[in-house]
């Protein structure tokens, strides 16, 4: 029986089981993704590849600076300076590349979706392609609006993480044959809130032309959320090109993504929550805030209640 099954393969579980393994716990993750990481991510398209997700990292609290320290020492991380002059901690030589350094030594299964939740007097049992693996601790990581699914709607902890929101985010990545005018650009007003030469961060492959990757505003990826991605792409393309001073005529790649819960706009206000039995844990950067160091932040607070329940 696996005694410890973490649901979700994104900073908090990887934090969490990280910090189980450091102290002689195996914890087994499952995610539904073709990579770990979840919405720390790279996506590579035809001899390109983009941050589609997180952009950086930043370095909030002493413990989580250790960690991106640690991973720096590595390789896994570097600094890149942004277009505002801010140092930025990024993956290298994609944003995936901090997910899969946490991942060292884990044990997690990808492509690996959890289609059910459910509890009886012998544990938890989780559904996974027709099949049932039981465990005696399930830890739970996917963002808050996914739990009732996981859990039934009913569930009495659903209710409690009711008044969490997500904001969503269009992306646009692209590739552009001409002149680069800037390393990055905020403007939280503008429909294209944020835009990176994502090819300008360290040790990203060198490739024909420079990578682009553009994120909608939450109103603009409010209005067109249920637009496929090539109508996205479409939308998007233009405000780009239009912002770099470029045609149409120097986009060689473009492709969009859609991230349904991308940032957190309100947190539950603890760092996670617990059945009494300890059997049960969520997590997830919707408990203390948006960003990869809140997930961390959670996602050790886990593990470290659990240890002091198994101790
Ligand atoms: C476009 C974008 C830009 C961002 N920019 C930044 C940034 O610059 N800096 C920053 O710090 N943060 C940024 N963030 C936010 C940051 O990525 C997240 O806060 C953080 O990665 C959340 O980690 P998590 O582990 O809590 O959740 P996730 O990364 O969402 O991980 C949850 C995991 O659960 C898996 N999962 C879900 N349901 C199931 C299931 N039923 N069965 C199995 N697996 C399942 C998913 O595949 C996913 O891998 C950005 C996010 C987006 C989308």
């Amino acid at each position: 029986m696996t005694t410890i099954a973490i649901i979700g393969a994104g900073i908090t579980g990887l934090a969490c089981a990280g910090k189980l393994a450091a102290a002689g716990h195996h914890a087994v993750l499952f995610d539904k993704g073709r990579g770990i990481g979840g919405r720390v991510a790279t996506r590579r398209a035809a001899g390109l590849q983009f941050d589609h997700g997180a952009q950086y990292a930043s370095t909030q609290g002493d413990e989580f600076a250790k960690v991106l320290g640690k991973l720096a020492a590595t390789g896994a991380v570097a600094p890149w300076i942004d277009g505002g002059g801010q140092t930025r901690c990024v993956g290298v030589p994609g944003m995936s590349a901090m997910a899969k350094a946490m991942a060292q030594g884990l044990d997690v299964r990808q492509n690996t979706l959890v289609s059910g939740l459910s509890h009886n007097t012998t544990g938890w049992h989780l559904q996974i392609a027709g099949v049932v693996h039981a465990a005696a601790h399930v830890i739970v990581t996917v963002p808050a609006p996914q739990l009732a699914a996981l859990l039934g709607a009913d569930h009495p902890m659903i209710a409690r993480v009711a008044h969490v929101r997500y904001a969503p985010s269009l992306t646009l990545m692209a590739a552009i044959n001409g002149p680069a005018p800037f390393i990055s650009h905020h403007d939280p007003g503008a429909d294209l809130a944020w835009i990176a030469q994502d090819s300008s961060k360290p040790g990203r492959p060198q490739q024909e032309g420079t990578a682009w990757v553009a994120q909608a505003s939450a109103g603009f990826s409010v209005d067109h959320l249920e637009q496929d991605n090539d109508t996205i792409a479409a939308l998007m393309l233009p405000l780009l090109c239009d912002r770099l001073g470029l045609t149409r005529d120097h986009v060689t790649h473009a492709a969009a993504h859609r991230w349904r819960y991308a940032h957190v706009t309100q947190a539950l206000g603890q760092s996670f929550l617990r059945a009494g039995d300890a059997s049960l844990y969520l997590g997830g950067d919707w408990c203390l805030g948006p960003g990869i160091a809140n997930a961390w932040a959670s996602g050790v607070a886990i593990a470290d209640d659990l240890l002091a329940h198994l101790a």
